[in-house]
């Protein structure tokens, strides 16, 4: 069991009153966290403030030394960070391994970017009005972060926070996820003892929307960067004043199933996409809309995909789903398939429970008004909707309110690109799952999904500000 504790920047802070994070398969207690009040997040930002002059005054040539070693010392300890996930979260330990390599990739790919950060000459006699000067505009640190991350990606999701933001020259306040603390304590553990770091520029707090709601509104941070869900966004969007605030929200992924699409291909892709993480993945698959002339044999087929999936313990290292976040997650999932199958919706696989475990569920003749379609299912269950065209396809795919990741699995090149014309939502896959996300891209979505981009190159532009220059 790991025992989390309060960073004020370098310095450990313990807490009397400490909460318990319990293993969403076993029940058993994984680790303990200390419980946080407005008051620390209050003292966590004048540490950050502090330190800010610390931060953006560091060469860059540290502050890359001090990313690659964080993900050196990372994939030294690569087994503890994948079984702390599994421990807090329930994620079969393949896909935890998964995590901690992208997440050491997520740093690596920060550190190389860092050196392209760059800015432009301006002529400034262009114009009549104009002078002739030396005139450029430049990237400089925004100032103090706050990072807050959800459960489902508790490692990569904050690399993809404080590495860019720690990189570019800000000074951070990490409130992660309460479902995961000792995760986010091990992971800044590493940047705090790094040789490299500088001194007092991360702090950790520990809490929800008491603590997140204190760090947001405080004006000393510059940047609010958050990944969770569409009502939190929304309560830090009215809240949090006059800064910079970068929104990585909700979606209800879709992908079209075009008659000339590899079936197969599409059926297994499509499993993989829906259930991994158990649903519980931003661009989680959960609307396919399946051409008529092949509905019957794609359904059949991803039917028979699912039922080859491995669901049991998340410590068995061949288990592809385990156990959803919490009983609320699982009650919900539960209550919105019944509810589909009485409005006449076909339950094609799973719809049941499996040693207390929501089994993999595909839901076939299902309608644009069902909640398993219109709301984020964040569960294991992706729904079938028969469609008659590539423009019924798009209407629907696009008739939403988040625009996240969309796809489409077609062999004729002018359905991609009437795809790529009509699909509303940030990224677009062909020939795949828009559960694909290389940590390499920008990633973000449109409307509610989101504002601004996550991926080392683009979050380095969330975490500075461009700042003009005219010497004469
Ligand atoms: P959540 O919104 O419940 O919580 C996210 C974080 O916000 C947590 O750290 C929580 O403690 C904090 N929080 C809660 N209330 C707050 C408040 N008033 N002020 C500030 N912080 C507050 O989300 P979750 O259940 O952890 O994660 C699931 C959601 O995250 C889903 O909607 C999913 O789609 C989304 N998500 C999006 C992305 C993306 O990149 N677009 C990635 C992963 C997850």
């Amino acid at each position: 069991m790991i025992e989390a504790k309060i960073f004020m920047g370098s310095k450990t802070v313990s807490k009397g009153e400490k909460g318990e994070r319990k293993s969403p398969y076993s029940g058993e207690v994984v680790s303990v966290f200390p419980l946080c009040g407005a008051e620390d997040a209050e003292a966590a930002l004048k540490v950050a403030e502090s330190a800010f002059e610390r931060s953006r005054r560091a060469p860059l040539s540290q502050r890359i030394a001090w990313l690659r070693d964080v993900a050196k010392r990372m994939r030294e300890q690569k087994e503890l960070f994948a079984k702390t996930i599994t421990d807090e979260i329930g994620k079969p330990v393949m896909f935890s391994r998964i995590e901690v390599d992208r997440c050491i990739e997520t740093i690596d790919l920060t550190a190389d970017a860092l050196v392209h950060l760059r800015g432009e000459t301006i002529p400034t006699d262009a114009t009549p009005s104009g002078k002739r000067s030396t005139a450029f505009w430049r990237r400089v640190p925004a100032g103090v972060v706050v990072a807050i991350t959800p459960f489902n990606f508790p490692l990569n999701l904050a690399a993809h926070k404080l590495a860019p933001a720690l990189g570019a020259g800000c000074s951070v306040v990490l409130k992660p996820t309460p479902e995961a603390p000792a995760t986010a304590y091990l992971f800044a553990k590493l940047f705090i003892e790094s040789e490299y770091a500088v001194e007092d520029a991360l702090s950790v707090v520990y809490g929800d929307a008491e603590v997140g709601s204190a760090l947001v509104t405080s004006p000393i941070p510059r940047v609010v960067s958050f990944t969770g869900s569409v009502p939190v966004g929304n309560i830090i969007t009215k809240s949090a004043g006059i800064k910079k605030v970068s929104l990585e929200l909700g979606g209800n992924a879709a992908t079209f199933v075009e008659k000339s699409a590899d079936i197969a291909h599409a059926a297994a892709r499509c499993a993989f996409g829906a259930f991994v993480n158990s649903g519980q993945v931003c661009i989680s698959l959960q609307r396919i809309y399946v051409d008529a002339a092949v509905y019957d044999d794609f359904a059949e087929a991803l039917a028979e995909e699912t039922k080859k999936l491995k669901v049991g313990s998340p410590y068995d290292d061949d288990t592809f789903m385990g156990p959803l976040i919490n009983d609320e997650s699982k009650e919900r999932a539960m209550r919105w398939v019944e509810s589909a199958a009485k409005e006449g919706a076909r339950v094609v696989a799973g719809g049941e429970l499996v040693d207390g475990i929501f089994a993999p569920t595909v839901m076939a003749d299902v309608t644009d008004d069902m909640a398993i379609v219109c709301e984020e299912v964040f569960a294991p269950i992706v729904s079938l909707v028969k469609v008659e065209s590539f423009d019924e396809a798009a209407r629907k795919m696009n008739d939403s309110p988040y625009g996240l990741q969309f796809s489409i699995f077609t062999n004729d090149l002018r359905m991609t690109q009437r795809a790529l014309d009509a699909f509303e939502c940030g990224g677009i896959v062909v020939n795949d799952v828009p559960t694909v996300r290389f940590d390499i891209q920008p990633y973000g979505g449109m409307k509610l999904s989101g504002v601004g981009r996550e991926g080392p190159q683009f979050a380095l532009e969330e975490f500075t500000e461009i700042q003009s220059v005219v010497i004469f």
